[in-house]
């Protein structure tokens, strides 16, 4: 049987969580139909290397961004150095960026200011936005909104909302990602949400090493296991896998133009 045609559209390949296996992680994925993988930075350190594993692997392409874990130490000169290696080649997209009022790791108008200034940076650039929400709807939308990211688009990755916020994101202009917790026993409104975005703005992620899907909970995540993901969304939606992996695949490509 040849295996659906999947893209990983929120990764982390670059962590040191891969270091030790990183053919055989690549191998695996393949096996499993991952053609492409969009690997995802969270800080100037890992931005870097997101870029260089883009630069080295075929089937990578990266983002570079700063996580709203990292805002408090983004001043100017880490902004700019995100500006500059978003010029790098197969830098496909700006992010992770984001709020999150969960874990509030970096005081919120930290938070808001580093946002708001990758927001506007994917304006000036014309590349897309990945965005990071978590327990902050309300804030992240508003920000979204005020920059206005339609022309380029965007993902709102690993998506926890409900059906009004998948409403209000793709009138904003974002693809919704749903990624492992789709699986779990309780999966809160994400079956609805499965059933709801429009196939031509649906794609899903592993968010790996984070999040696995549910027959791997509590070990790391690697994108071999969005096979899992995807094959529960197609259930959800009564699609057939190939089809669906298809048509989410193309929906990825188009937005970051590969
Ligand atoms: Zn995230
Ligand atoms: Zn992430």
């Amino acid at each position: 049987m040849t295996p659906p045609d999947l893209f990983d559209t929120h990764a982390h390949l670059h962590f040191p969580e891969f270091t030790g296996d990183f053919a055989a992680v690549l191998e695996r994925a393949r096996a499993a139909g991952v053609r492409r993988i969009l690997t995802i930075g969270t800080d100037v350190p890992t931005s870097r290397a997101a870029a260089e594993m883009a630069g080295r692997e075929p089937d990578v392409w990266a983002a570079v961004g700063i996580h709203p874990h990292h805002a408090a130490e983004a001043d100017d000169v880490v902004l700019a150095e995100i500006e500059r290696l978003a010029g790098s080649a197969k830098v496909v997209a700006i992010g992770e960026m984001g709020l999150d009022y969960f874990r509030n790791l970096a005081p919120r108008d930290a938070q808001e200011r580093v946002f708001r200034s990758q927001l506007g940076l994917a304006r000036r650039t014309r590349k897309p936005v990945l965005v990071h929400c978590r327990d902050a709807h309300e804030d992240t939308l508003r920000l979204i909104g005020e920059t206005d990211v339609r022309e380029a688009g965007g993902i709102m990755h690993c998506f926890s909302g409900d059906v009004g916020i998948a409403r209000r994101c793709l009138d904003l202009g974002l693809l919704v990602s749903l990624a492992g917790p789709v699986t779990y026993p309780k999966p809160g409104a994400l079956p609805d949400v499965a059933r709801y975005v429009p196939g031509d703005r649906l794609v899903v992620e592993t968010d790996c090493p984070f999040l696995p899907p549910q027959p791997h909970r509590g070990k790391r995540n690697e994108p071999a296991y969005l096979a899992i993901t995807a094959a529960r969304v197609a259930e959800l939606r009564g699609e057939p896998l190939a089809d669906l992996a298809a048509r989410m695949s193309e929906n990825a490509r188009a937005l970051l133009r590969l």
